[in-house]
């Protein structure tokens, strides 16, 4: 049978131990293709992605392979996002497969993202492949890392496959060990389908394209779907596979990775996770593990040109089109005019929606610093969800606050183990376990509020441990807290997009820090301006912004022209990220500076 013939694999990694040079490797061997060749079929996909209008993206590729034993096998190599943000969709992914190839490098050993990439793994029963990568860098310990696969994840040291991607060492093992280790993918091809949608995005030309792997059943162009999460029903346009060029099929059946077109107009009506059926013959029951992803952290967009405003609602639309985790809605700051109030799956995804923005649609942006969602129960026993900290009601109304925590876990050197719990608990963090990796590294774990990885953790982190610490966390659900709303004044006047949410033990230091950092961050105005945090109607901090003394100009007169109109442009520069607020200039950094510690 041919599904006897197929393997469905991901390589898992912590960044930099050489996932994408492993792929490349796979690939030469299995494409019957060479790199070069690879390209130049990638350049003839591009041409078609003109001619055809046809999005490609890498994420499932289908490969051929003729084993030891001299059948011909199917492979199909499913890549997977690289970062925490986004672990849902590398669980979707992982869930599309039976195997996973896991590379530890032979210098580094396990660190946190290898740990959770092979949680994930595991949760979704996949065989595991253990690689030790880079065995011909001179600081390669292989039988250390073996031991430690052994000992921290559990696996038999004896079946790590030693490698380099690099130079090619150990590849033939490795493609050999996927025919033999890695199961052929089961389910009845008659069965009612059962698709899982593990990517989608969105083509201008083609609308969406959804990446599928076939669970149950089989799927024929021109059939009448359904999408499990929402009920949308649509017709299959095309189907196929990516070869990597995109290969049109007349069916994808049990264990096919591959592409599907169904005149689908936005990525929201495909969710990663989410089950595919026939509209006629529906299948009675979802594939388990699907949920709606919902963003963790939120803050305002406000574009530094209100003339840019529409611009950045289209941008927003835009974007929108084609990542369904972004959220956002118009809100209104006294401050700041008119914007957005942004949700993101965590930091690093909104940090690249900002520079998408600015980069993709030209548009200078003032970030509010970002915030996480706040469970509120009033004294009248209420229920809110907060995200703008602006928004918190008054102290006397609240019952009690809730926030998020999550589970942090902490790979690092043993000599860094110090300053790290003393971060963690600085972070209020609750102690969970701690465990060597081997004599000289250590696992340690915490479990912490969100807010305070939002606010200045991997930086901190990074400069304490001189770099050498890998961090990976997962949501691990609500507590209650001791928050309060911190405000802050300029010239007296509240300033809605400074609000923070602090917890009450630390809120006169960050008061005292906040007002301290204002007062250099913002440049002196014509006039003396007070700044001051308070919370409720009580002053904690404040600090004085002195008047200007005389124009920066006048120092120049008489002197040489293009220094004065160096320095003209230098301002023009400022202005740009200014905004006036009530009647003090603003730069933007003074809207993230309530978040970092320095
Ligand atoms: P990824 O982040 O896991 O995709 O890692 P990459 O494949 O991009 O590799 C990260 C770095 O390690 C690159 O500079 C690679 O050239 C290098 N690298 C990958 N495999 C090997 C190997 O086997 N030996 C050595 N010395 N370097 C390697
Ligand atoms: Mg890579």
């Amino acid at each position: 049978k041919r599904r006897d013939r197929i393997r469905n694999f991901s390589i898992i990694a912590h960044i930099d131990h050489g996932k994408s040079t492993l792929a490349d490797r796979i690939l030469e061997k299995t494409s019957a293709l060479t790199q070069r060749e690879m390209q130049d079929q990638m350049l003839d996909a591009m041409d078609l992605e003109r001619e055809r209008g046809i999005t490609i993206k890498l994420n499932a590729v289908q490969l051929t392979y003729t084993a030891k034993d001299g059948e011909e096998y199917i492979f199909h190599l499913i890549d997977t996002p690289g970062h925490v943000d986004f672990a849902y969709e590398v669980s979707r992914s992982l869930a599309a497969c039976e195997g996973a190839l896991l590379i530890v490098d032979a210098a580094q050993g396990i660190e946190a993202q290898t740990l959770a990439n092979v949680y994930l793994a595991l949760d979704n029963d996949l065989e595991i492949i253990p690689i030790i990568n880079k065995i011909d860098l001179p600081g390669a310990e292989p039988d250390r890392v073996r031991q430690e696969v052994e000992d921290v994840i559990g696996l038999p040291g004896e079946d790590c496959i030693p490698a380099s991607a690099k130079d090619g060492v150990g590849i033939d093992e490795i493609i050999e060990s996927i025919v033999e280790k890695i199961p052929a993918p089961q389910g009845d091809p008659e069965a009612p389908l059962k698709a899982m949608i593990f990517d989608s995005l969105y083509d201008p030309y083609r609308g969406v394209i959804v990446y599928v792997r076939i669970m149950e059943g089989t799927v024929k162009p021109k059939q009448k779907i359904r999408m499990m999460a929402n009920g949308k029903e649509f017709e299959v346009a095309e189907l196929g596979v990516f070869t990597p060029k995109p290969t049109p099929k007349d069916e994808l059946t049990v264990g096919d990775v591959g592409f599907m077109i169904a005149n689908i107009k936005q990525v929201g009506d495909s969710q990663v996770g989410d089950t595919i059926t026939h509209a006629a013959k529906p299948t009675p029951e979802p594939l388990p593990g699907y949920r709606k992803l919902n963003p963790m952290v939120f803050c305002g967009l406000y574009p530094v040109d209100t003339n840019d405003y529409n611009g950045l609602r289209e941008a927003l639309e835009k974007l929108e089109l084609n990542d369904s985790s972004l959220q956002f809605e118009a809100e209104t700051s006294q401050a700041l005019g008119f914007g957005f109030r942004c949700g993101f799956l965590g930091l690093l995804h909104m940090e690249i929606i900002q520079e998408r923005i600015e980069r993709e649609f030209n548009i200078d942006l003032i970030t509010t610093a970002p915030s996480v969602i706040y469970g509120v129960t009033l004294t009248d026993g209420t229920e809110l969800e907060i995200d703008n900290p602006s928004e918190m009601p008054d102290a006397q109304t609240v019952d009690h606050i809730r926030e998020p925590y999550v589970k942090a876990e902490v790979m690092v050197p043993n000599e860094y183990v110090g300053p790290v719990m003393e971060l963690c608990q600085k972070k209020r963090g609750d102690y969970v376990d701690m465990k060597y990796l081997d004599e000289n590294r250590v696992n340690i774990v915490y479990n912490i509020p969100l807010s305070e990885i939002v606010y200045d953790f991997f930086d901190t982190l990074k400069s304490s441990t001189k770099g050498y610490a890998s961090f990976d966390y997962e949501l691990i659900g609500y507590k209650e807290s001791n928050l309060v709303k911190m405000d802050i004044l300029l010239n007296g006047e509240k300033i809605d997009a400074l609000s923070i949410i602090v917890h009450r033990d630390s809120a006169y230091d960050r008061g005292k820090h906040i007002a301290e950092k204002l007062k250099n961050l913002i440049p002196r105005q014509q006039f003396e301006v007070p700044v001051q945090a308070s919370i409720g109607q009580k002053v904690v901090a404040r600090s004085t912004i002195k008047a200007m003394r005389k124009n920066v100009l006048a120092k120049c007169y008489g002197g040489d022209v293009s220094r004065k109109r160096k320095l003209l442009e230098k301002q023009k520069e400022g202005k740009k990220r200014m905004k006036s607020v009530g009647n003090v200039e603003v730069p933007q950094e003074a809207f993230m500076s309530v978040l970092s510690m320095d």
